[in-house]
């Protein structure tokens, strides 16, 4: 198998990916490796499944949960406007979500986050600029 968020997940679970935000049943949340937009978040399911609808209950409900607790724990570090939740998995087909908080400030506010995918690789962070933001969204999630 040659899959990325496969690989994610075993260096994860040797504790050797540093945007590990954390750990749920079913899934690692991690702060994005670029911040373009603020707190930006991705949540991996730890097994490998194509689409949402492959996943049998009760895996999928519990899943879904984790999606809410992730998603309110960011809302709640960094208070945007909107969230941005997406699924698309077209580049990388193992189920994952990705978190794009949105502020009012953004000019470009009612524009779906993709559209800047070409800037995000100007926002990458370093593990250790990734340290408050980590910090900020595990204060959260207690
Ligand atoms: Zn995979």
């Amino acid at each position: 198998m040659n899959c990325p968020l496969c690989e994610r997940v075993k260096l994860t679970k040797i504790g050797n990916y540093p945007y590990l935000i954390h750990e749920f049943k079913h899934s690692y949340l991690m702060l994005g490796e670029h911040q373009f937009f603020s707190g930006y978040s991705v949540l991996v399911l730890k097994e490998h499944y194509r689409e949402m609808t492959d996943l049998p209950r009760p895996l999928r409900d519990e899943f879904f949960h984790e999606m809410m607790l992730a998603s309110k724990a960011i809302e709640t570090a960094f208070n945007p406007k909107k969230m941005n939740m997406c699924s698309l998995g077209n580049v990388v087909d193992h189920v994952h979500w990705h978190f794009f908080p949105r502020y009012a400030d953004d000019p470009e506010f009612t524009d779906p986050p993709w559209l800047r995918m070409k800037l995000f690789e100007s926002a990458k962070i370093t593990p250790a600029e990734a340290v408050s933001s980590i910090a900020k969204i595990k204060q959260a999630l207690n």
